[in-house]
């Protein structure tokens, strides 16, 4: 789906009130699920999985079922603040370290006036604070919550508690508060169109190195499965 069909779905949703996982997929996600039962079985039952980053793109055109654009975590999210200040639509925001959620949800606010981020709350309280956090996000009553505790963490969290909490829009949008609390910088628009977002990210954070290292098995696996429909 293209970005607007993405919108237009989670509008339905909000409309008629049903609930609806939305995940991000990315390279890395792609590879996790290979060995992650669970997190294999919440992709493939989701609502909607959305292309996040030139790995999927290069990948689905290599297999000949080309995607044209991206539809990121992070590119959500701008859309859905700018959605809300028009529509109203109610966003909270979860995860991420003490005071970035905060920050990113004042600084969006400034970016889209009128955007409705009826919540916050960092992504680091205990197992026995769970009950906390929920009765906080099902008080604030949102329409969408965008869960930041990474992967395969938020699609885990969303999918033990999204219909308990009855809010029609989940996503998982990974380090999106990083970057709209200003605490890292996003690659240069060239970068991040020559698909080599991934090598600014790793500069700056050599931490993504995890990450950074499931790409070249995923490149072999889209290589493989190509191989194998060829026979
Ligand atoms: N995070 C969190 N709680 C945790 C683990 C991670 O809130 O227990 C946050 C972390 O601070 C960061 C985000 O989750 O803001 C993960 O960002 P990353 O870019 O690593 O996401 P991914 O690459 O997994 O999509």
């Amino acid at each position: 789906m293209s970005l607007p069909e993405v919108l237009a779905q989670v509008s339905d949703a909000i409309v008629s009130r049903k609930t609806c996982h939305i995940v991000t997929a990315d390279a890395s996600m792609a590879v996790i699920a290979r060995s992650d039962a669970e997190l294999m079985q919440i992709v493939q039952q989701a609502g909607l999985v959305t292309p996040d980053g030139a790995g999927i793109l290069w990948a689905s055109h290599f297999l000949n079922t080309p995607i044209p654009n991206k539809v990121s975590g992070v590119d959500l999210v701008a859309h859905l603040c700018r959605l809300s200040a028009e529509k109203g639509w109610r966003l909270y925001f979860l995860g991420a370290a003490p005071g970035v959620a905060a920050q990113a949800a004042k600084q969006l606010a400034e970016s889209y006036p009128g955007a409705q981020i009826v919540g916050t709350r960092d992504g680091y309280f205990q197992v026995g604070d769970e009950g906390d956090v929920l009765s906080e996000i099902k008080a604030a009553r949102p329409d969408i919550l965008l869960v930041a505790l990474g992967i395969p963490k938020q699609e885990k969290w969303i999918n033990k508690h999204q219909n308990t909490l009855g809010i029609p829009i989940a996503i998982g949008v990974g380090g999106s508060f990083d970057v709209y609390s200003g605490r890292v910088r996003r690659a240069p628009v060239y970068m991040q169109k020559s698909g080599l977002e991934w090598l600014y990210r790793l500069w700056f954070n050599p931490r993504k190195i995890g990450k950074v290292m499931t790409l070249p098995q995923f490149a072999l696996l889209t290589i493989r499965q190509r191989l194998l429909r060829a026979h």
